[in-house]
């Protein structure tokens, strides 16, 4: 079997790794000639609207799927004519634009925060009276890891956001701000023929937008919870006759979901699976999109995941820490860039407190 993945970042990396075990070979398309996922499989280097390109990418491949949700959509409709593209591009619309998620939500009665679209001035001023503040404004597309949104607690905030955030041009979303206990996200699959798979919650901690610190399955969860998680993914697997790995990210207010965002593809709350559940969301994706039977997605115990921004301690002295598994990107270090994570995997909820305070202990330093 040969798997072409749009985008060679570390997801893209990922994905390659699992396909090996399979004996899967994977062909990669991304902009630069120094993409990580091109150290582990075959890298075609090209620009998206480079239609002779992409058929070039193309040939021989029995599939393809994404490891980057900004794909042209124009660029993946282009390569689903010859080769099946999972998920299909429409999905991928959907999941690049922030209103058309949060459109999608409501029309499957799925809760989310208050939200309008913000094109003008005159709109801004209507959002501001209907939804109120505190709110987030965001552009609604492009944004990743905080960045591409501000948080507003004022009328001149408003003003001063629409006009960095916009420029007057950038289409945007006014979203209530959610006063959530906490932020959780489920991983979904679904195969062609219909399966369909659902990872516990995981609980993710953020800092200036970007994760740092994931815990599965999540602490404190109920049944209602989990319930009303796979529900909300299940309805919107079947609205956009998925086929892949869906992740939805969630905010939990007074024991409620309100759903935020959607990404197609693996997704960085997900990177505990690889040492802590009975399959990897990598190796399932992969499954989900070859139409082969999902592997179980039961967790192992309890794991945590610490993403590594910026640079990170010498490789020993991460390896020493009790219930460690290392994961380097073969990225060079930058600030604010995810370099590599580490997954912690223990038998008990207590020794995966003590791993994590030991290990943020030992990274924090390093991070930027
Ligand atoms: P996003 O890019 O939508 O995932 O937002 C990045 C982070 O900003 C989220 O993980 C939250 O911590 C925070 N955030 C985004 N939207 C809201 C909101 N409507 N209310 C409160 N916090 C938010």
């Amino acid at each position: 079997m040969h798997l072409g993945i749009l985008g060679g970042g570390q997801l893209g990396r990922m994905l390659a790794q699992a396909a090996a075990r399979l004996g899967v070979r994977c062909r990669v398309f991304d902009e630069s000639p120094d993409a990580c996922a091109g150290h582990l499989a075959e890298l075609c280097v090209g620009q998206y609207n480079d239609l002779a390109r992409l058929d070039h990418f193309a040939a021989d491949l029995d599939a393809i799927t994404y490891e980057f949700e900004n794909v042209p959509v124009a660029a993946a409709e282009h390569l689903a004519k010859r080769v099946r593209c999972s998920p299909q591009p429409g999905a991928l619309h959907v999941c690049q634009d922030r209103l058309l998620e949060k459109q999608l939500f409501q029309r499957l009665g799925v809760g989310t925060a208050a939200f309008a679209t913000i094109d003008t001035q005159p709109d801004l001023d209507v959002a501001l009276q209907s939804i109120g503040l505190p709110a987030v404004l965001k552009t609604r597309r492009l944004g990743y890891d905080g960045k591409g949104q501000a948080v507003i607690r004022s009328v001149a905030e408003a003003r001063h956001a629409f006009t960095t955030l916009g420029s007057g041009r950038q289409a945007l979303i006014y979203e209530a701000f959610v006063p959530f206990s906490r932020e959780l996200s489920i991983l979904a699959l679904r195969r062609h023929q219909g399966q369909t798979a659902f990872y516990p919650l995981t609980e993710n901690h953020h800092a200036h937008g970007i994760l740092r610190v994931s815990r599965a399955p999540a602490p404190h969860l109920t049944p209602a919870l989990t319930h009303q998680a796979q529900r909300t993914a299940a309805v919107c697997l079947q609205a956009m006759d998925y086929v892949g790995l869906l992740a939805i990210e969630f905010f939990e207010v007074e024991g409620q979901l309100l759903a935020n965002e959607m990404a197609p593809r693996a997704h960085n709350s997900g990177h505990w699976t690889i040492d802590g559940s009975q399959t990897s969301q990598f190796e399932n994706q992969i499954r989900a999109v070859l139409d082969w039977p999902l592997g179980p997605t039961n967790p192992i115990g309890f794991a945590g995941m610490l993403n590594l921004i910026g640079d990170h301690p010498p490789i020993e002295s991460l390896l020493a820490i009790p219930h460690t598994h290392v994961h380097l990107y073969g990225k060079s270090p930058r600030p604010g860039r995810k370099i590599g994570h580490i997954n912690l995997r223990t038998d008990s909820a207590a020794q995966l407190d003590l791993a994590i305070a030991q290990s943020s202990a030992l990274i924090e330093p390093y991070a930027s």
